[in-house]
Parts: structure tokens; sequence; C-alpha cells
């Protein structure tokens, strides 16, 4: 029988800490776990304000669209910040993180987004990890584009806020979201007296009302449809495999980006380097003279890019973006938007090989 979701039965405090426990676990994380009630937007934006004030220096750096807005959230919180921002067809390296340290040593935060489901690039974070640790500042990352396309690793990295969604690569809600909390990034927030307090973006209220408590009364009604279908989400991902799910991703991406160069037309990667290619969705410039928007309108498989907001990204009339995550981390999906992108292409007159592209991503599929 159908339920409607009003006739849900409520959702209890033991079964939201057990979905907490599996987040948790997925993470591979020791660090406390809030299951955030909304969009991940909510504990990003609670983060960065629970730790940011006036005797702040961050290091925030743009690799896509959310930098520049964790950077607007920084500086409302009186922090004097630091922009880092690289090109969007490349990554940034552990080495420009380096030379940020040495030209402003009392850097205390540093904000990272992991992977850009926008621009299609991902960061080496381990190793930009490394960089921080050495300089003991708090690390802040938006892991929402990466986790399940390819390893989260909070405490082996030393991140101490990680922020995922389940929208993407875990095929999840898009209604709630998570966060892990090392024990100085909680220290920190609680010295900060601009950290937001009874506030729905207060992480402490949490911290306080609901892991300090034993987690036995939660504070609020929690999301009572959500939950439920980030339960069933985690239950696919723990069935197939965290490890098969990434792998799945990483193919994807691998055979995009090959059935996108065999398709040809001069249809080309968005990020130069394959290794900063993103496995969770994959940027493409169109030929010159064909308008991306054109593009898309005439091929649904394929999304608009975000217009880029800084740092020298083509403009939205060059870049499309293929979406390969979740479910659509599958060789029919990608072989169904390279499809729909050579009959988009051939009708602006361009001469494509979708044969050849649709071998291509059976290659690439099977060496991943
Ligand atoms: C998707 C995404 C988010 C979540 O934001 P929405 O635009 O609401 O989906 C946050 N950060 C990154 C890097 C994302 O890719």
């Amino acid at each position: 029988m159908t339920r409607l979701p009003l006739d849900l039965p409520p959702l209890d405090a033991a079964r939201f800490a057990a979905i907490e426990d599996r987040v948790a676990r997925l993470l591979g994380t020791r660090q406390d776990v809030l299951v955030t009630q909304g969009e991940a937007l909510l504990p990003l934006e609670g983060a960065l304000r629970g730790v940011a004030g006036p005797d702040t220096t961050a290091l925030n750096v743009i690799t896509g669209p959310y930098g520049q807005t964790f950077g607007n959230w920084l500086r409302d919180c009186g922090a004097t910040v630091i922009d880092l921002s690289v090109p969007f067809h490349t990554a940034v390296t552990a080495e420009q993180i380096r030379q940020a340290f040495a030209a402003r040593p009392e850097i205390g935060l540093v904000s990272l987004v992991h992977a850009e489901a926008a621009t299609g690039n991902t960061n080496p974070v381990a190793e930009i990890a490394e960089v921080v640790r050495e300089h003991g500042a708090l690390f802040h990352l938006d892991a929402v584009a990466s986790v399940g396309a390819e390893p989260v690793l909070p405490d082996a990295w030393g991140v101490d806020l990680c922020v995922i969604g389940p929208q993407k690569a875990l095929g999840g809600p898009a209604g709630v979201s998570a966060i892990s909390v090392s024990e100085r990034a909680w220290k920190r927030m609680r010295a900060n007296p601009r950290a937001p307090r009874r506030s729905y973006l207060s992480l402490l209220d949490w911290k306080e009302r609901w892991i300090d408590g034993g987690r036995k009364v939660l504070p609020h009604a929690p999301a009572q449809v959500e939950m439920p279908a980030l339960e069933a989400c985690l239950d696919w991902i723990e069935a197939e495999g965290l490890e098969a799910v990434t792998a799945r991703h990483r193919a994807a991406a691998a055979a995009t980006r090959a059935g996108a160069v065999a398709l040809g037309g001069g249809l080309r990667p968005y990020v130069h380097d394959a290794a900063e290619a993103a496995p969770v969705a994959t940027t493409l410039r169109t030929p010159a003279g064909v308008d991306a928007s054109e593009v898309v309108r005439r091929a649904p498989a394929v999304d608009p890019a975000a217009p880029p907001a800084a740092g020298g990204g083509a403009p939205a009339q060059e870049m499309i973006r293929v979406n390969h995550y979740g479910r659509d981390a599958s060789r029919a999906a990608v072989t169904a938007s390279l499809v729909a992108l050579g009959a988009a292409l051939t009708g602006h007159g361009v001469t494509v090989d979708t044969a050849g592209a649709l071998r291509a991503v059976e290659e690439a599929w099977a060496a991943v």
C-alpha cells in the first residue's frame, strides 16, 4: 500500500543515531558525525561561521563557484581572507598551498572544495592535507561532490570539518547532509563568541543538546522523509561496497572523457589533465563556434555548466557538463549522454564519430 509521507512513523533518536554511525563508517572517521537537517549548504555555512571570526586568517581556495561563496561567508564573519584562485580547467597544488603559508604564516584556517561538480575538477587533498597539518591550521573540506566518487578520508587527512551530501555520487536525497567535526574544531567553536548559537546554523547547539547528551533526545523533529531516504541510500552503498561505487565513478569519468575525445568534431575535455578531472562529472569544451547552451538544449542528457564565478573559467557558452554520478555512473548512462551529444553536434553541422565514441567508452570502461 502506498503511504503518504505524513503517514510515516516518527523517526526516533536511536534510529537517527544509527544513521549517523553508518555515515561515520562510510567516512572511516572516529570524529563526531552529525547528520544535518538541510541541504549541504547548511553544515558548510554552519562550520565556517562556527570557527571564523575577526581573529581568523583564512586561506580560501577557489577552484569553482563554491569557493567564492565560502570566501564571502568568511569575510562576513570578519575574518581576513586570502583567496587562492586557480583556473577552473586545473586543480590547486600542494605547492601553491605551501607558498601561501610561506607568505602568510598566520593562516589558521584552510577552506577547500575537494571535487567540483560544476567545473569538473578535483583537488589533491591528501597532499594538501599534509601541508595544512604541518602548519597546524584548521582544515575545512567540502566533499559533497567527491564522497562516493573518490576516497574521502577525514581522519587519515586530518580534516577538522568535512561536509558531505548524499545527492551526488551516493545517489541519495538532497534534503539532508552530514559533517564530521574534530575535537579541536569544537574547541575553536566554543571559544568563538561569533559562533552561531540558538540558531539553525548552530553546530554547537547539536553538540551540546544531542551528542553530549548521549544522543537520547532529538533537539527538534527530524527530516521525516529524507532520513529514511538516506537510510535506503546507505543500504545500497553498503550492499554494493564503497570501493565498487567509487570504481564505477572512476570508470564513468574515464569512459566519458575517452568517448568525448573519440567523438571528435572539436569537442575537448575542459579539464586538461585527466588526473585533475573529477570522477563525479565531466566538463567539456564545445567546438569553436558552437554555443554550449544550444548543444545542451538539443541533448537533454547533458547539463549546462554552472557559469564560473571567478578564476578565468570558460563562459557558459563554451562549457557543457556530463553528469555521471549516483545511478548514472553507468555504462548505459555514459553511452546515452555521448549519443545525445553526437546527435546535437551533428545538428550543428559538426561531423562526429559516434561509433568510435562508443568503442572508446567500452575500452576505457574495461580498463578501469
Ligand atoms: C553539489 C555541491 C554542493 C551542494 O550544493 P547544491 O548546489 O545545492 O547541490 C556543495 N558543494 C559542492 C562542491 C557541490 O558539488
